[in-house]
């Protein structure tokens, strides 16, 4: 009996990181990238709340570039011009314990965001996809801070 109750709790668990998953996803398809749409977002370690989100792009109203047909300066890897998902979404974090939230990604920080991340105080990010750059990584394990993919989250909790 105790057995089955420690295992519905991390069935619950599960649940409620793949929920969050799909919300980052449907975040994710808000951005107006022609090439890599991308979200972050931060919520309670206890998923009782979402304190921030964002998703790549520029400003409000920005205007459609005739040579990329979108709101790209270029369609050329890193020179959209855009700001990352999770500039936005630190710019729009307004809580003061970073340390008691997890911060999904639908791809790995690069290395602007990775020190983006840690200096916000945030100790947990996981992400969907492996960006192309990874060797930054080790900032995180400099500063503490867990990370992987959500994937291998969801087994850790196993
Ligand atoms: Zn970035």
């Amino acid at each position: 009996m105790f057995i089955f109750a420690i295992t519905n709790m991390e069935n619950r668990k599960e649940q409620k990181i793949r929920t969050f998953e799909q919300i980052l996803l449907q975040i994710a398809g808000l951005s107006v990238s022609q090439t890599h749409k991308v979200a972050c977002i931060a919520f309670k370690k206890n998923f009782s709340s979402i304190s921030s989100f964002g998703y790549n792009g520029t400003y409000p109203g920005a205007p459609i570039n005739i040579e990329t047909g979108g709101e790209e300066i270029s369609l050329e890897p890193g020179l959209s011009g855009f700001l990352h998902a999770e500039d936005n979404m630190v710019s729009k974090f307004h809580e003061r314990d970073a340390a008691n939230h997890i911060v999904f990604v639908t791809l790995s920080p690069c290395r602007e965001c990775t020190i983006r991340l840690v200096n916000a105080g945030f100790k947990e990010v996981y992400w969907i996809e492996d960006y192309r750059h990874q060797e930054h990584l080790e900032i995180f394990d400099r500063c503490g801070v867990k990370y992987g993919t959500i994937d291998d989250y969801v087994l850790a909790q196993k």
